[in-house]
Formats: structure tokens, C-alpha cells, sequence
């Protein structure tokens, strides 16, 4: 049992490698955070410390495998970042220089060599800007979609509208999971419910600490090639995909007050009333605009709210947790990211039940600290 972009790629290696498979989703595939997500695929110098940063640099690589096998449309071309702040801008040029002394593509660059590679953007000479080569972005239903095609050509069963509401070891050794559309056997059953931190306890008998916090994503109607690279501007992240859509993050959460803890109770993925998504987007689009002139006339195409899956240390849950040893867990954010070394490693692992040294770190078991890892 797996859901979305963690759960695709897992019953994709899983499929590839002779398993057997069903994937199952509540709701249909890409519906929660592999929908409301901004899609970076990055290993930039926010990802700490090194284990983590080379984890998402393997998931990097592991993209640029899955873009030829399965035809997933990734666009490369690396990021751009800067902030408003000089404090920030400062550090941010300290963490360029350690990323680069770790091997990555990444360099500081001037406001106008910026210019040179995105002539629509509205930089300042003076501005330093943190460029990371290896980067991309995608549209992820699509590689949603084309995980799960390919899981299906090596044979694996997918169930959506189907919830998981209990597993039940037998005495043999397998495991009953009782779902709203019967129950399923299997020998193991893989954890990844993103955000919602109820399956965990519910499904696995453990309760992972994780501080979800919501981000609304706005896209845009396609408009012609404005931007090439990720940009992640001062409150503002965008870039624009193959169907000349313009993707649109905000940096800030929700204010922190009780009017707004009301209405996110029950975690909604679209805003009440479509006047309150459009204000939402406008505020965004104002800042884009800002940034992007040539986007003056953008219009709003879908307003959603992701809820991203943040374990409170902000690193991955991968593994099995001692309380339920037939269960294993994949539980992150970042999974754009990681998918593709994720769907390896937990595959390689429940397979041939030999730990993986790059996991080690994120066990379900180990002491959480609250520490922001990123
Ligand atoms: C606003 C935002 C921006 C982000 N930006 C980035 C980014 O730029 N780069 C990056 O790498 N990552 C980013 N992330 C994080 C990334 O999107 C997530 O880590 C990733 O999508 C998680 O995938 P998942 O499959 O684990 O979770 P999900 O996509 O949430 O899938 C979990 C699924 O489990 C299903 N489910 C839950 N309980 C049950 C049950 N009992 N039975 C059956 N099904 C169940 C749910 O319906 C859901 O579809 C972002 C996230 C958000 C919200």
C-alpha cells in the first residue's frame, strides 16, 4: 500500500524489480501534495546537512534516469535565488561557496550576468544571485501519471478511490488490509500518506511528529517562454513548465492567528469561494508581476493549497518502525525531489531486506529534534 509521487515511484521500482503491487489511493492519483506542490527538483544549499543535501542530489540524478525512461518532461536549466535582506544575502553566499566546495554546480552571480540569462527579469545590477546549475522543475500529475504507467507495464494494480483503514498481522506472517473496497493480503505495506499524520499512527502504530504547513500554488494560463530557470525571488518562487503555464509559490505561510487556524481546520486544498482564490492569486501575481513584468497580463488558470508532508525535523521517515514490522514508512518533504533515489532505495531495501546506508539517518524510530532541518 503507497499513494502519491512517493508511493508511485516506490511501486514503480518495486513492480520493475518482479514484486508484486497494488497501489493504493483514497482519492485519485496527484490529488494532495503531489499536486499543490511548486515541483523544484533541488539540491540547493537550503538541503542540510551534507547526508541530506547528497540524497537530494542523488534524487537529481535519479530524475535525469526516469526523464529518458519513462518520458517524463523535466525542465533543466537551474535556479536563481536571492533575498531581500543583506543579512540573508551574506549568508546565502557562504552557503554557495561550502555547496560548491561539495561538488555542486553552483556560483554567485552578478545582476547583470542574470540579465544576460533571463533578459524578462527584474534584477539590480548590484543584486548577487545564488545560481544552482543542476536544477529543474516539473509538472508533477504528469510524473505522477507516468510512474504509475509504468509501475502498470511491470504488472502493479492501482486502486484509487480506495482508503486503507487498518492492517491486521496474521499468523502466518502476512498482513490484512482492510480498505473501503475489501480486503487486500500482503507480505509488506509501504507507509506513504504524506501529510496526513493520522494513517501513520492508524496504519503503523506510530505517531510522527510533523508540522504541516500550508503554501497556495497558483498557475497560470500558458503565455509565451518568459523565464527559462526556477526563480525564487524575494516572497516569491516561479517557473514556467513545457505548456508555458507560469507556476506560482509563495515563501510565507498563513498568518499565525486564530482566525486563520479555524478556517485551515481540516486542511482544505481549494480556498471557500473562488473570489477569495482570485484575491489570493492577485496578491501573488503582484509580486510576480514585480519581478516578471513581461507577466502583466497573466491570467489565473487554478488556485491550490498544498499541505506539505514536514516531519519536524524536517528530514525523510523512511523505514520500518519497531512497533509494526510488517509496515514501512516513507513520509517527506522535498518528495518532488527525492522521489526517483526514494523509489530505488525503499524498493532495494524491502526486496532484499539489507539496509541502505544513504537511509540511515531518517529511520522512523530515531529521536526527533525539533530543530528546523530544512
Ligand atoms: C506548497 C508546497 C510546495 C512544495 N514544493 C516542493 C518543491 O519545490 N520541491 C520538492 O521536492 N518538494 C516540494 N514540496 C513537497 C512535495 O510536494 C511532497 O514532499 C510530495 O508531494 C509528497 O508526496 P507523497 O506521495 O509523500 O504525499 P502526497 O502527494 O500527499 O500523497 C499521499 C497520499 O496518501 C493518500 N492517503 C492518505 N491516507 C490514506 C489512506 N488511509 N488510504 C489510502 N490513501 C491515503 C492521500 O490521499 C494522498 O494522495 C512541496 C509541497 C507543498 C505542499
Amino acid at each position: 500500500m503507497a499513494q502519491v509521487i512517493i508511493g508511485c515511484a516506490i511501486s514503480y521500482y518495486l513492480a520493475q524489480a518482479g514484486a508484486q503491487v497494488t497501489l493504493v489511493e483514497r482519492d485519485t492519483l496527484a490529488s494532495k501534495a503531489s499536486r499543490g506542490t511548486f515541483a523544484w527538483i533541488n539540491a540547493t544549499w537550503a538541503k542540510q546537512p551534507r547526508h541530506y543535501h547528497r540524497l537530494n542530489q542523488m534524487g537529481l540524478d535519479g530524475w535525469h534516469e526516469l526523464e529518458q525512461a519513462l518520458d517524463i518532461p523535466i525542465r533543466w536549466g537551474g535556479s536563481l535565488e536571492w533575498f531581500s535582506s543583506h543579512e540573508r544575502q551574506v549568508t546565502l553566499a557562504a552557503d554557495i561557496e561550502e555547496q560548491a566546495s561539495w561538488g555542486e554546480a553552483a556560483e554567485m552571480l552578478s545582476g547583470i550576468e542574470v540579465s544576460a540569462l533571463e533578459p524578462n527579469l527584474t534584477v539590480s545590477a548590484d543584486d548577487a544571485v545564488a545560481y544552482s546549475g543542476g536544477d529543474g522543475a516539473l509538472d508533477p500529475v504528469v510524473a505522477c501519471q507516468r510512474l504509475a504507467a509504468g509501475a502498470q507495464q511491470y504488472q502493479a494494480r492501482i486502486l484509487e478511490h480506495c482508503e486503507v483503514r487498518s492492517a491486521l498481522s496474521n499468523d502466518e506472517g502476512s498482513v490484512t488490509l482492510s480498505t473501503s473496497l475489501g480486503d487486500l493480503v500482503a507480505d509488506r505495506y509501504v507507509v506513504a500518506t504524506g501529510a496526513d499524520s493520522l494513517a501513520t499512527q492508524t496504519l503503523a502504530g506510530v505517531t510522527i511528529p510533523q508540522r504541516s504547513t500550508p503554501g497556495v500554488i497558483v498557475m497560470t494560463k500558458p503565455l509565451p517562454r518568459l523565464i527559462h530557470r526556477v526563480i525564487a525571488a524575494p516572497g516569491i518562487h516561479l517557473h514556467q513548465r513545457d505548456d508555458g503555464k507560469l507556476v506560482i509559490g509563495e515563501q510565507s505561510g498563513a498568518p499565525d492567528n486564530s482566525a486563520h487556524t479555524m478556517r485551515l481546520r481540516g486542511r482544505p486544498t481549494r480556498f471557500p469561494t473562488e473570489a477569495t482564490a482570485l484575491a489570493h492569486a492577485e496578491r501573488m501575481l503582484a509580486i510576480t508581476r514585480h519581478y516578471l513584468p513581461a507577466a502583466a497580463g497573466a491570467e489565473v488558470d487554478e488556485v491550490l493549497i498544498g499541505w506539505r508532508p514536514m516531519p519536524i525535523d524536517g528530514h525523510p521517515v523512511i523505514g520500518t518502525p519497531g512497533a509494526s514490522p510488517a509496515s514501512y514508512l516513507a513520509i517527506m518533504h522535498s518528495g518532488i525531489t527525492l522521489a526517483p533515489i526514494v523509489g530505488q532505495l525503499v524498493a532495494q531495501e524491502l526486496l532484499t531486506r539489507t539496509p541502505s546506508p544513504h537511509l540511515s539517518n531518517y529511520r522512523p524510530d530515531r529521536q526527533f529534534s525539533s530543530v528546523q532541518g530544512y
